[in-house]
């Protein structure tokens, strides 16, 4: 019997600890874990720097009010500003705190420029930006607004297309009291889809034609999870406002919304708040995460840990043309797109002692530590083979 609400679906099955790439349960049964806590725990479980730190800081300070100052803060929004295209930051403690706040600064900049009706949000059918109740009506998806009505208004969608053209009726979509656009540089739970740079690039270049904000949410695609700090970097495109979450706690949550200096102009004091958004103890682990993440050398195995899984991940397509449909993503967020049953690919992998998870469109999600080593991804690639060759 448990006291727990049933809202998830979830494995039996329980952890007493982990290590690096690795989870155990309490017989010391030793699971990879290439889900990491959904792409949160980008440095693996109980790294020693992490720990180290939150050790320290647990014996200073933890939670102290945004009245004051809070110089941990201060020192992670500067490095975020200097390493990316922001000036200024605001804190949040999850990924859908931090989109909703995305919205409210996007409203609150024409709201400040003398232009309150222009709060429209344009976002694409069936994405993903949280759960809370204006999240769910953002991404627009029947399954998770349904049963919770009045709908939140405020919301237009378009179509992603995977075929071209990629944004088929975006233009149509933009009207007068638009104020964003909002997307996912990588859709995550909605399967692993890329949106390509020129897309991005055309994004952008609407944005500026009808001059309205960009809105990118790198809850999942970004702190280094696409071998760039973001996913967008490579597109060079900068957004206006851009939402993160996931990675940059390395498994304490924290979440952050990132700005330019023009839509900040709306957060004067007063406008937006969170009690316990960018609190000491969070604040020195964010600290320590983009340390690490943030630098060149890290990024560089990033990627060359990516180059090295997929190509061997599409020699198993070849492998098993009936059974992998394609392979999907950038950097250490994959997507293995089935034929076969999902769900039963999942399990089998996890009798394996191989933990994935899923994500719409039949697509098995792989995200490993992105300090992952080479020896761990030969080891999930074996697993998968074996998997494979007992579906045929
Ligand atoms: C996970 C996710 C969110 C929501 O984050 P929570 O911390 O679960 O609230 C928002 N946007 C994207 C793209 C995500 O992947």
């Amino acid at each position: 019997m448990s006291y727990l609400a049933k809202n998830y679906n979830r494995k039996k099955i329980s952890f007493v600890r982990g290590k690096g790439s690795y989870l155990y349960t309490a017989n010391g049964i030793k699971y990879l874990d290439f889900v990491q806590g959904i792409a949160v725990n980008c440095l693996g479980h109980a790294n020693p720097k992490l720990v180290k730190t939150i050790k320290n800081q647990s014996k200073k300070l933890w939670h102290v009010s945004n009245a004051f100052q809070i110089p941990e803060g201060e020192k992670l929004a500067k490095k975020l500003c200097q390493k990316t295209f922001a000036n200024y930051v605001m804190f949040q403690n999850s990924g859908a705190e931090a989109t909703e706040a995305a919205i409210k600064v996007a409203r609150r900049y024409f709201y400040s420029i003398g232009k309150p009706n222009k709060n429209r949000i344009l976002c694409i059918k069936n994405s993903f930006h949280g759960r809370t109740i204006a999240a769910i009506f953002a991404s627009g998806s029947k399954k998770m607004t349904e049963g919770y009505g009045p709908k939140v208004s405020g919301f237009d969608h378009i179509k992603f297309k995977d075929s071209k053209p990629r944004f088929p009726n975006l233009r149509s979509k933009i009207k007068k009291n638009t104020a964003a656009i909002m997307v996912e540089t990588i859709l995550g739970e909605g399967g692993i889809k890329q949106i390509p740079d020129k897309c991005l690039k055309y994004l952008r270049k609407i944005c500026d034609k009808k001059k309205i904000l960009l809105i990118l949410d790198e809850v999942q695609c970004g702190v280094g999870r696409s071998g760039n700090f973001f996913a967008f970097e490579q597109s060079k495109v900068k957004p206006d406002i851009v939402p993160i979450a996931k990675g940059i706690g390395g498994g304490f949550p924290i979440g952050a919304v990132l700005m330019n200096k023009k839509v900040a102009v709306g957060m004067t004091p007063g406008a937006h708040g969170s009690t316990f958004g960018g609190n000491p103890l969070a604040m020195a682990i964010g600290n320590t995460v983009i340390d690490i993440v943030s630098n060149k050398k890290f990024l560089n195995n990033v990627q060359k840990s990516s180059k090295y899984f997929f190509l061997k991940l599409n020699y198993l397509k070849k492998k098993y043309p009936t059974i992998i449909k394609e392979i999907r993503g950038r950097g250490l967020l994959i997507g293995i797109k089935l034929y076969k049953d999902q769900g039963k690919f999942i399990k089998k992998l996890m009798d394996n002692k191989l933990l994935t998870i899923r994500a719409a469109e039949n697509v098995v999600r792989i995200l490993p530590p992105l300090n992952v080593k080479k020896n761990e991804l030969d080891q999930a690639l074996k697993i998968m083979d074996r998997v494979c060759s007992e579906l045929k």
